[in-house]
């Protein structure tokens, strides 16, 4: 299949016909039953809501929200939700998929969902912000519980939108209800780790594939594309956990290269500060374009913000040896093929940033017993998790002479397959 084969016309490849196809290619390897096949290409539920809120103007603007319900074969459904104004349906049904196979790559008793407003957060105030929160919730509440649908952060909120959330569903529902909804402020009813996990997650796996690789972390330099939550800790705990020198980061306004490294913590201030990391030079990093830190010449690429990057136009020149997929879906299935054919190592997304939602699901079990774990607990636990999954996939690629993402797909489509079958749904 080509990027052009699933372009939806303006030249951007589309993200759910992207995942349908890495589904097919995986059904293909296992020989998956035509039946079962079917049920796995399609969400199994979702809606699709309007929601009226006042502006600080006194203006009524309207918005559009989703929530996709993927697969709920091995327990609830699970997976974050975006504010973003380029948000589509079938955005969200991609990333709703790759939950389900996310959840079930690091064999975590969990579903795929996913859900978003289609919004600018950046042009709204923090009480229009709590408005469509709120509305958000009082829109798609009747469909989520602990027991059934668990949103969680994803691009653009975080734990205070959560908490809004939580708090409009409890008053829904006439009594706390903490478990509906993950990376809660530590306040209500968060985990300890849930603001970094995913990064750490990373970590762990990146700390595994050098393992595999021979590579020495301690002397591995790393750019980091995108530098928002999991960017930002990525550059924090590469340095930390990893040992590496972070030589570029970027957002979305430019991006800094400096082969001494990048101290982080002053990058996020000066990112606090003025909005952006492009013009944090003062201590010797000189500006390059996002385009040139994905071709440096690095051990670790860590792309960390949106959905495909890395492309055919791009691919052949990336030099990093591997590539640690933060973000979801940034890479295209045409420029997978050329970076497996050029050797280059390929943490998949849905492997490499599981870190979110397995401490996601801790927190989960942290509510239902309204018993709390400190952090060695969570950071041992979440490795127990990630750890023994990537080699799995690692295990299956190489023995299946298939790239890591289509041996990820193996090993989670295997297990959803199965609850699908046993359930006797097909
Ligand atoms: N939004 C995160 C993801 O894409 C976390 C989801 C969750 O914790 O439920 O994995």
């Amino acid at each position: 299949m080509t990027d052009q084969a699933v372009s939806i016309g303006d030249g951007q490849p589309n993200l759910f016909a992207i995942t349908q196809a890495q589904l097919d290619a995986a059904a293909e390897v296992l020989q998956l039953d035509p039946a079962l096949h079917a049920v796995l290409r399609e969400p199994m539920r979702e809606m699709h809501v309007t929601l009226p809120v006042r502006m600080d103007d006194g203006s009524i603007k309207v918005f559009k929200g989703y929530r996709v319900q993927y697969n709920d074969s091995r327990g609830p459904t699970k997976g974050g939700l975006r504010f973003h104004p380029k948000e589509t349906i079938d955005t969200i049904r991609a990333l709703a998929a790759w939950m389900t196979w996310k959840c079930a790559v690091v064999d975590i008793p969990l579903g795929g969902g996913k859900g978003g407003v289609a919004c600018n957060p950046k042009e709204m105030s923090q009480g229009e912000l709590e408005r469509v929160s709120r509305a958000y919730i009082r829109a798609v509440g009747r469909i989520l519980g602990p027991d059934v649908d668990v949103p969680a952060p994803d691009m653009y909120t975080n734990p205070q939108v959560m908490a809004w959330m939580v708090d409009e569903y409890s008053i829904l529902q006439g009594h706390n209800e903490f478990g509906v909804i993950t990376g809660k402020p530590l306040a209500l009813g968060g985990s300890k780790l849930r603001s970094d996990a995913t990064a750490r997650g990373g970590m762990y796996c990146i700390r595994a594939a050098a393992k595999v690789l021979g590579l020495d972390t301690q002397n591995a330099t790393m750019a980091i594309q995108g530098f928002g939550n999991a960017g930002q800790y990525a550059a924090i705990l590469g340095q930390k956990m990893l040992g590496a020198t972070i030589v570029a980061i970027s957002d979305s306004q430019g991006a800094i290269y400096d082969p001494d490294g990048i101290n982080p913590y002053r990058a996020i201030e000066h990112k606090q500060k003025t909005g952006s990391v492009k013009d944090f030079t003062i201590t010797g990093a000189r500006p390059i374009s996002n385009a040139d830190l994905l071709e440096l010449d690095v051990d670790i690429l860590a792309p960390a913000a949106l959905e495909n990057v890395i492309t055919a136009a791009n691919a052949g020149h990336i030099k990093a040896r591997i590539v640690a997929e933060l973000a979801n879906g940034p890479t295209t299935p045409d420029a997978d093929a050329i970076l497996y054919a050029n050797g280059i190592y390929v943490i998949p997304d849905f492997l490499c940033n599981s870190g979110g939602v397995i401490t996601s699901y801790f927190e989960m079990v942290q509510n239902a017993y309204s018993y709390y774990w400190d952090e060695q607990t969570v950071d041992a636990r979440l490795d127990a998790k990630i750890t023994p999954a990537f080699h799995a996939v690692h295990n299956r690629a190489q023995e299946l002479g298939v790239n890591n993402r289509i041996a990820a797909y193996c090993v989670a489509v295997e297990r959803v397959a199965e609850a699908v079958r046993l359930r006797g749904w097909a």
